[in-house]
């Protein structure tokens, strides 16, 4: 997908951000022999070296709080391959639900490996209280059991990886000193990758909100950066493009889950945990593979979140006609955006008297009891927006119930006691059910929406 803002598009402005694997060894050594450039970034820092970083080169992270997820354990592979040291930058600024890598410090995802599959999410922990803690700063936050949060990943940290108890370092003090030193907010970090190491990160130049921090900050920075020391900052981009935004990066292995309940421990352990019910893969011999419930599941419960990558319209579209991926694998999460739903997700079939719904996001929830062995589906129409006519999307269907519809479209084509029964059970996703409210105000007509067409 071209950027129109990015003379080049995309593809260009990744290739000259970052640097090969490959590359970097070679590149900084290259750097560190040259005295003249060594002797430029040494003056350019001056007072503000960074003691933690100058010695032999290291492999950066730069996080709100260091904490053994799946992207740790990448990122120490990948330094380990490079045969540098790990340092971890930790700036434990204010806790933001919305920013993904907090969100996720405070909610944990843990997950189980799957031969030959995405990992699947098993358990959720929820360790703080979202609404209270809001926009507080993350060093004065407490888990539900009055343990500090910072003090909490650490511990888990240690648990993981003994030996990086050396290797994480709290930046603020610094960082807050030196961003103010120039207009480019990010000058004197970025020229710590000058030659002194490589730093790991993903910039999502895609997503609408980083797109703007990413062109408006760390963009001038990097190019004045390059400017001084007539090379660029060495970055490496931490995780495949295509999956830089699943949730399964900032997830934790299963094992760790081991810890927390441990009683070693010092505090009170959170006690929370979520689990889901365990489902099984298996042929339906009518459609296919499907999941069915291999314990008894109660009316109400969250089965599974759905998980995949969320993309825009024009990028799932793009996807379908270069034939990456079925209409079927990929679920409407708003207007304009879709999921690229995973292994797992992407089985759920449909019904027309389906077992269960979405809700929220990809929330998966019983609508009834579900009998160990019964399939899980849920209704593809009451997820699919008013604003894809039918002629966008139609599926025939098999599903067998008495109560099939043969022939699906969008939300507007369930019936309407089928649709009050969704309702009712609270089963029907979060921009569904604010775009029905609309259309009622509106006294049963559409909006106008924006025509999209293959
Ligand atoms: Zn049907």
């Amino acid at each position: 997908m071209k950027n129109p803002d990015v003379p080049g598009g995309r593809d260009d402005l990744l290739a000259r951000i970052y640097t090969p694997l490959s590359n970097i060894s070679m590149e900084i050594s290259e750097r560190r022999n040259n005295k003249a450039l060594m002797k430029k970034v040494e003056d350019f820092f001056g007072p503000w070296k960074f003691d933690a970083i100058t010695g032999e080169p290291r492999a950066v992270l730069s996080r709100s709080i260091a904490t053994p997820n799946l992207e740790l354990s990448y990122f120490l592979s990948l330094s380990n391959g490079l045969g540098m040291t790990p340092l971890i930058l930790e700036y434990p600024d204010k806790f933001v639900a919305k920013n993904p890598d907090k969100y996720h410090l405070c909610k944990l995802f843990f997950v189980r490996k799957v031969e030959g599959g995405n990992p699947i999410v098993i358990d959720t922990l929820k360790l703080v209280n979202f609404n209270a803690d809001e926009g507080k700063a993350l060093l004065d936050i407490k888990t539900t059991n009055g343990e500090n949060i910072v003090d909490f990943h650490h511990y888990l940290l240690g648990k993981q990886f003994p030996y990086l108890s050396d290797k994480v370092i709290n930046f603020s003090d610094w960082f807050n000193n030196t961003r103010v030193l120039s207009r480019y907010y990010y000058l004197y970090f970025l020229s710590l990758f000058i030659c002194h190491g490589v730093l790991f990160e993903n910039y999502l130049i895609g997503d609408k909100e980083e797109s703007s921090f990413f062109k408006e900050k760390f963009l001038p920075s990097f190019e004045e950066a390059e400017r001084i020391f007539g090379v660029k900052p060495i970055i490496y981009s931490l995780l495949p493009f295509r999956y830089a935004t699943r949730i399964r990066w900032y997830s934790y292995p299963e094992s760790l889950k081991k810890y927390i309940a441990g009683s070693n421990h010092n505090n009170k352990l959170p006690t929370s945990i979520n689990h889901f019910p365990e489902l099984k893969i298996k042929d339906t011999g009518k459609y296919g593979m499907g999941v069915y419930a291999n314990e008894n599941i109660k009316k109400g419960t969250v089965i599974r979140v759905l998980d995949g990558e969320i993309i825009s319209f024009n990028e799932c579209i793009k996807r379908i006609k270069a034939g990456e991926e079925e209409q079927t694998d990929s679920l409407q999460v708003g207007l304009e955006s879709d999921m690229d739903l995973d292994g797992l997700s992407r089985t759920f079939n449909h019904s027309c008297d389906p077992s269960a719904g979405l809700r929220k996001t990809s929330e998966l929830i019983a609508l009834r009891n579900i009998k160990i062995g019964e399939e899980i589906t849920y209704d593809y129409s009451a997820t699919v927006g008013p604003n894809i006519p039918q002629s966008l999307w139609e599926m025939e269907c098999m599903c067998g119930s008495k109560k099939c519809r043969r022939t699906l479209g969008n939300i507007l084509s369930v019936p309407k006691k089928q649709l009050e029964k969704y309702m009712r059970c609270g089963a029907l996703q979060d921009y569904i059910k604010a775009e029905l409210k609309i259309i009622q105000q509106l006294n049963g007509k559409l909006p106008k929406y924006r025509k999209i067409s293959l």
